[in-house]
Parts: structure tokens; sequence; C-alpha cells
């Protein structure tokens, strides 16, 4: 049997009831027509003040999220690592906002849950969005090479100070940092500010960690550019790698405005590049790779450069990642051989991680391949429990 082939491990953390209730859910959301329909009437429902949060809340939401709010998470967070040794990452969902307000109140979150880390074991890794701490027009316009009015120039020094705000914290605390990748047309912005955070703040280590999109053809010249500034300039690289989640929005904005579209021709030249990162962040010194990923083949090929490389599995430098609800064979398995495995555990109000969920569900559909995987292992189970 192969790893990832071990259900009993894989779900040793449900109770039957909890078994039953993915079972239910991943065999709702298989249908495609279906998540289609439910997002649109549940965007409404909530738009309207229909009252669905208590649907949501026992369906998708108490699957993929550990609460409304952190002390929420807290319960599940010590049962995945005492019983698991499976750590989490909070990840703090809420998104499309735009207001000052909502930035200033994302990053009082995050120097909140860095405080978590700091104390709890268990929480090995603060996570923000960068449209948590601005504008995303705004990312859009720096991207773009546009001049800002000097109001907006005021708006991008005040995202530059949370994001500095927050790697300072981290560094005086020791806690590292992830910050997610988002749609390309903003995410230069990004990649520019966080290139200068890590000169200034992985001096010693990773703490500061950028994620790679591979599902974008020009990500590995990226990390080699960026490699070369690090060896110039003498710091560590901190790298979260993933597929990318925003593939088809990707394909229609580059179709409609008539660029050239930067995802990869296929899906296969996307786990080439994806395999290409992880190899190359494995095989180079001063460099910590985040895997995030619920593919098993990069899973194993990621276990067996380790051990090749003479890598230890606690290996401060190598994390897996997989989000909660998804994917619980990976991260038991490996955690069940000592490898450092960390959930995201989203949480937030229930209307305002709806996009999250949204994305979850049809990413989970039986077209993007993952269901009948997630579903065939809980079928297993759950005979395997004589349920
Ligand atoms: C811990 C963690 C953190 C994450 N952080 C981020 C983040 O910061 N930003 C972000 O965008 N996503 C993030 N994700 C989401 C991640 O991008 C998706 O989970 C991922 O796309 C699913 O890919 P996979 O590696 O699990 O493997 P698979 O299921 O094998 O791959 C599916 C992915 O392959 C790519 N793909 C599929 N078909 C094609 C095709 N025809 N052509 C080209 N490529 C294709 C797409 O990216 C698709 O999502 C994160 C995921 C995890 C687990």
């Amino acid at each position: 049997m192969k790893l990832f082939d071990n259900t009993e491990v894989a779900f040793a953390l449900k109770t039957d009831s909890q078994l039953e209730r993915a079972y239910f859910l991943f065999k709702m959301i298989q249908n495609q027509p279906m998540v289609r329909i439910g997002s649109a009437v549940t965007n409404f429902a909530l738009k309207a003040h229909l009252p669905i949060e208590g649907l949501i809340r026992a369906t998708v939401f108490d699957h993929f999220c550990g609460g409304v709010t952190e002390d929420d998470c807290m319960p599940i967070i010590d049962n995945m690592h005492n019983n698991g040794n499976v750590h989490s990452v909070l990840d703090y969902s809420v998104e499309g906002k735009d207001q000052e307000i909502s930035f200033d109140g994302a990053l009082e979150k995050i120097l909140k849950i860095i405080n978590f880390c700091e104390e709890k074991k268990s929480i090995p890794f603060a996570v923000f969005k960068p449209s948590g701490f601005g504008r995303f027009a705004l990312y859009e316009k720096v991207t773009e090479g546009k001049t800002l009015t000097e109001i907006e120039q005021k708006e991008w020094n005040r995202i530059e100070g949370r994001f500095h705000k927050v790697c300072k914290v981290a560094v005086q605390k020791d806690v590292p940092l992830l910050i997610d990748a988002e749609e390309s047309w903003m995410q230069k912005a990004a990649d520019d500010l966080i290139e200068e955070l890590m000169e200034t703040y992985n001096k010693e280590k990773a703490i500061v960690f950028n994620t790679l999109q591979m599902y974008r053809h020009d990500r590995m010249d990226y990390l080699k550019e960026l490699h070369q500034k690090a060896q110039e300039k003498g710091f560590h690289i901190g790298m979260k790698v993933v597929r990318g989640a925003y593939m088809e929005k990707e394909r229609e904005r580059a179709e409609e405005k008539g660029y050239p579209s930067p995802i990869c021709k296929d899906k296969d030249a996307t786990d080439i590049n994806y395999d290409a990162a992880v190899k190359y962040l494995m095989e180079h010194p001063k460099m910590a790779l985040f895997a995030g990923t619920h593919n098993e083949e990069s899973s194993y090929l990621v276990m067996d450069l380790a051990k090749e490389l003479g890598i230890k599995e606690n290996d401060k430098n190598l994390w897996f990642g997989q989000l909660f609800g998804m994917s619980d064979h990976i991260s038991y398995n490996l955690a069940s051989k000592g490898y450092n495995v960390a959930k995201y555990l989203p949480f937030g109000p229930v209307r305002d991680v709806m996009p999250y969920l949204i994305r979850r569900a049809e990413e989970n559909t039986s077209v993007a391949g993952q269901t009948s995987r997630e579903l065939n292992l809980l079928k297993i189970e759950r005979k395997r429990r004589k349920l």
C-alpha cells in the first residue's frame, strides 16, 4: 500500500458522523451545474439577507472553515496537533473589502495571530493576502506602472506600512509569515514589495515567504532572477509554491483584453513547472519551501527529493501544506512519517468567507477532478468502518 492510501490514518480524527457529513458534502458538490447554481443562489440569498447562514454553516462552512473567530478554531487546532501531529495556519479569509478600516482591521488580526504563533507550537506560520492590506485596484495600478495621484501615493504608503509592521513584529517574535499570491494583474506590485521585505527581514533566515503560482509560465524565470538578487544582496528566500487558484479568471481576462494568457498551455506543463520549482528551492541553500499542494505525485516527489538530498523530515526549511477539509490523506499520512505539515484553517464571518468557499466548491466539482478522489477515499474509509 502506498503511503497516501492509508485512510485509517487519514481520517483518524473524524468521528463517524463527521465522516458521513464529508461524504454527503462531496457527493453534493460533485455536480458542477449544482455548484454553479448553488453559488449564485447563495450569493443572492446573502445579499437579500435571507436566513441561510445556518444552512451554510452546517454544510460547506463547517467542513472548510474553523469557525467565525480565531477562538472558535482553537479546539480544532489542538485536536489536529495533539492527535494528528498536524499544524495549523490561521487564515483570516475575509475577501473583497476595499476600505481602510477593513485593511487596518486585517492588520490587527494578523498581529494577534502572530502572538498566537509565538505562544503555540501548533500554529507555526501567520498568513495574509496582499488585497487584505490594501485596495486591489491600487495594486493593479502600481503593477501597470501608472503614476499615482498624491492621494493614491499616500494610500500606497499606508499599504507598505502595514506590510512592514507585520514583518517587523514577525521578526521580533521569530514567526515566519506566508504571503498569498493573487491575480497576475495585481501581483507584480506585491512581488516587488515582498522582494524588498525579504531583503530587509530575511537576513538570518526565511521569515517572509512569497507565493509562486506555477500555473504561470513565467514563474521559474522569476524564481531564478530572485535567486540571483538574493545571492548578490545576501538574503534568504522563503517560498510557498502552489499551482494557482484563478486559472479561469486569468484566461478569460487575457482573452477579453487580447493579451497572451499568463497560464501554462496545459495541466502537464503546470505540473512540470511545479515540480521544477520545488526541486530548485530544495537544491539551493538559503531557501525555505512551503509546498502547498493536494497533488499526490508532487508530494511524493518532495519526499523523494528530501531523501535524495539528505534533508530530514522535520527540517525547519521544508513544509507541506494543505487546506482544511481537503486531502487529509496527504496531510495525516505525511505527518505520521514525521514531516512538517500545516493545514490552512480559514475563519471569518460566514458571508465574508463566501468567495473562499465558492472557490473550494468549484475546485472540488467532478470536472476539476478532486472530488472523485476525496469521495473515493471517504467511501473506502466508510467501508473499513462498516458504516
Ligand atoms: C496551503 C495552500 C496554500 C495556497 N495558497 C494559494 C495562494 O496563495 N494563491 C493561489 O492562487 N492559490 C493558493 N492555493 C490554492 C492552490 O493554488 C490550489 O489548491 C491548487 O490550484 C490546486 O492544485 P494542486 O497542487 O493541489 O494540484 P492539482 O489538483 O493536481 O492541480 C490543479 C491545478 O492545476 C492547474 N491546472 C489545471 N488544469 C490546467 C490546465 N488545463 N492548464 C494549466 N494548468 C492547469 C490549476 O492551477 C489547478 O488549480 C493554496 C493551496 C494550498 C494547499
